[in-house]
């Protein structure tokens, strides 16, 4: 069968409820989602609805939770696709499937396109320094651009994407009309922290020496893709300790196990 391009879910469960912390980031999103519910009422003075936003920060941050949360808030379809994968993948028919997509979102709109890691599309023309043939990127980001500009004023398709790399993209991406909002998402302080491990205790059976505050403390530093991970690891390790319920020295055992992945993963960057 022929390799999907983009994945497209129609009941998006996501809330906001799932994202812990990003207040800032949350509260400017909120806006897309009032536009997607309810677009008259912001067309009806003449304003034109933003076309799209890029989330700005590290990986592993929530970007794609959030954007799938909007979706989820807004009862619209979430249309996905991994700017990776599009540059592999799709060797000579990128910018016919950047066509498709478009046209399936549009055919369902209100709806939510989400290009996770569009650097790999959108870096600066003429910079060839990725793996892959550069006019066949220049091909696809310039349809991706087109697109964008072909929407109507009420098409009702608002476009994100997510980025680690804001500075590498090319500027016309960035122009009125396109990604002219950017969100940042930060890696959590100790308060989200603790917000986003409340988040992922929720379907874990622990015992009452685990402290959020505590393990907050502890991991430093830490994405909240680390403290995913961090609280499924400690369930799998009390498990194999035979355990009733997860207890804190279950997740301190996986704070090591992921700071000792974290230190070998950037050992092999540098
Ligand atoms: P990347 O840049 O690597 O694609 P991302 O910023 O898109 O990363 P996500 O894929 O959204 O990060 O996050 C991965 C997982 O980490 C989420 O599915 C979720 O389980 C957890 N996570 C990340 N941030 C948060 C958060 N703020 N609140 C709750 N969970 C979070």
């Amino acid at each position: 069968s022929k390799a999907r391009l983009f994945d497209e879910k129609t009941d998006v469960k996501t809330t906001f409820l799932d994202v812990a912390g990003l207040e800032g980031a949350k509260e400017e999103i909120q806006e897309i989602v009032d536009f997607l519910k309810n677009p008259k009422k912001y067309t009806s003075l003449g304003g034109k609805i933003p076309k799209g936003a890029l989330l700005v920060g590290p990986p592993g941050t929530g970007k794609t939770l959030l954007a799938k949360a909007v979706a989820g808030e807004a009862k619209v379809p979430f249309f996905s696709l991994s700017g990776s994968d599009f540059v592999e993948m799709f060797v000579g028919v990128g910018a016919s499937r950047v066509r498709d997509l478009f046209k399936q979102a549009k055919e369902k709109s209100p709806s939510i396109i989400f290009i996770d890691e569009i650097d790999a599309i959108g870096r600066a023309r003429g910079k060839n320094n990725f793996s892959g043939s550069n006019d066949e990127r220049e091909n696809t980001l310039n349809q991706l651009l087109t697109e964008m500009d072909g929407f109507g004023t009420n098409t009702n398709v608002i476009v994100l994407a997510a980025t680690n790399r804001a500075d590498v993209l090319d500027k016309a991406l960035m122009r009125a009309g396109r990604f002219d909002r950017q969100i940042y998402v930060d890696l959590p302080d100790v308060r989200e922290r603790k917000e986003i491990f409340e988040v992922h205790l929720r379907p874990i059976k622990k015992d009452d020496t685990v402290d959020t505050d505590f393990l907050a403390k502890q991991t430093p530093g830490f994405s909240g893709a680390d403290i995913a991970n961090v609280c499924n690891e400690a369930a799998l390790i009390a498990a194999r300790k035979e355990r009733s319920a997860v207890g804190r020295q279950d997740f301190l055992d996986a704070v090591d196990r992921i700071v000792g992945g974290l230190e070998k993963k950037n050992k092999i960057i540098t």
